[in-house]
């Protein structure tokens, strides 16, 4: 039996997007819902690095770009975030690293000069040096410069506990989402046979955008899948590692972050071109190989006798770019009552709130002016950490 609910903004997707932009939402006031068909945060979120990118990767190729400029801002607004003090009270969310590190393993001076001059990374770049290195590079053999970043990395499940925290009564767990017309117009969606009337809708579900856009009869924006291989290393030796290792290209060669597991142990995560392209096309135990190979060359003293190794394939799912380039923005498209994007970096989350607030203000959505009283919901189960399941 269909039960008649009404909101102001119907969100679908529980990853970063959609928890964050719920947040955002409820404390200015609007009533929504948010309906997860899997875990919360289970899609690419929890599945990230958790690096709140300032944009300085991005320069590496000495050039100031759109994305160097747009993300600028984001590390200052997740920290005052997670102190408490800015646009959510994430406090509680756990900083696993105040930086990220550039680390360069050999002479690659002329890459780092014209990186350096680049208005992006003036001012937020300081080379660091014997004890002030990541504890991971403090051995008498490491050779290299290594430079510290003004970006941060999250741990990432509690970033999702934090905002499922904040989402109050606002989830819902829902798999079968039909469009809900009225006079051919889509007023709201019918989810697992309840109607859910919304002034907006706001499709956040990652990857599975493209199949929602295709149930509700709408072509247009495409999405792009950009496939990654990543490696998990699970060890008794390993110390926390937070760093771009450069090669000689405008990629970094490894992009290393660490994760504590449940029985106290760290697990790398490693990305970066190792997961690209080339690693794509590995098969598991060949893309391990590679791993190991370079972990055994940049780090040759970090014992790996007990380490326990997995991959992960995982794609992003992003707006269509032409080259499958990476897009420079969180990016929203709007077609009446339904808007529909992706932050395209979890570090963009803030920026993807922003721009559906803002066609919110611009079309004359104000809080609270149609909210029901909602039922008690069936609600979505938190997602599990990567390494926990891959590497128990
Ligand atoms: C390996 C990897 C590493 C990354 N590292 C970083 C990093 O260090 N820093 C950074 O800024 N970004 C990083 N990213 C990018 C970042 O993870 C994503 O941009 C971000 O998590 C996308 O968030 P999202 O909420 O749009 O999507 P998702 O996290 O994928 O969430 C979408 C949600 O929608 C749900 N859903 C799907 N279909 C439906 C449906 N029909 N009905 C209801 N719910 C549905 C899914 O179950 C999922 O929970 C990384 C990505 C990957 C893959």
């Amino acid at each position: 039996m269909s039960q008649a609910l009404s909101t102001d903004i119907l969100i679908v997707g529980g990853g970063i997007a959609g928890l964050w932009l719920n947040a955002r939402l409820r404390r200015l006031g609007y009533a929504t819902l948010l309906v997860e068909n899997a875990a919360l945060g289970g899609g690419q979120s929890l599945k990230s690095q958790g690096i709140i990118h300032g944009g300085a990767k991005y320069a590496l190729h000495g050039a100031l770009t759109g994305a160097s400029e747009a993300i600028a801002d984001m590390p200052r607004r997740w920290r005052e975030a997670v102190a408490g003090q800015g646009e959510l009270d994430l406090s509680g969310v756990r900083i696993l690293s105040e930086a990220h590190y550039l680390w360069s393993p050999g002479s690659l001076a002329g890459n780092l000069t014209s990186f350096f001059a680049s208005k992006a990374v003036r001012g937020r770049v300081d080379q660091v040096k014997g004890d002030q290195l990541p504890p991971a590079l403090q051995h008498p053999k490491f050779k290299g410069k290594v430079y510290r970043l003004a970006e941060l990395v999250l741990d990432v499940p509690s970033l999702i506990t934090r905002l499922a925290e904040l989402a109050g009564d606002s989830l819902l767990a829902g798999h079968d989402i039909k469009p809900l017309l009225e006079n051919g117009e889509l007023v709201g969606l019918q989810i697992d046979g309840r109607e859910i009337r919304a002034r907006r809708i706001v499709l956040s579900a990652g990857a599975g955008n493209a199949e929602l856009l295709a149930a509700l009869g709408v072509e247009q924006p495409r999405q792009q899948l950009r496939p990654l291989h990543m490696v998990l290393v699970k060890g008794r030796d390993l110390k926390p590692l937070y760093a771009h290792c450069l090669g000689g290209g405008p990629k970094p060669r490894i992009t290393v972050t660490s994760h504590p597991a449940a029985d106290g142990q760290w697990v790398w995560y490693l990305g970066g071109d190792i997961a690209e392209a080339d690693g794509v096309a590995r098969s598991e135990p060949a893309q391990i190989a590679a791993a190991q190979k370079e972990v055994q060359q940049l780090l040759p003293w970090v014992d790996l006798s007990d380490a326990r190794w997995a991959t992960l394939r995982v794609d992003r799912a992003e707006p269509a770019q032409s080259g499958l380039v990476r897009p420079d923005n969180a990016f929203l498209a709007d077609h009446g009552r339904l808007l529909v994007g992706w932050p395209t970096k979890l570090a963009l989350s803030p920026d993807f709130a922003d721009r559906v607030i803002a066609a919110l203000e611009r079309d004359g959505i104000t809080p609270g002016e149609s909210a029901t009283l909602l039922p008690a919901l069936p609600r979505p189960p938190l997602g599990e950490p990567v390494w926990e399941q891959l590497l128990p």
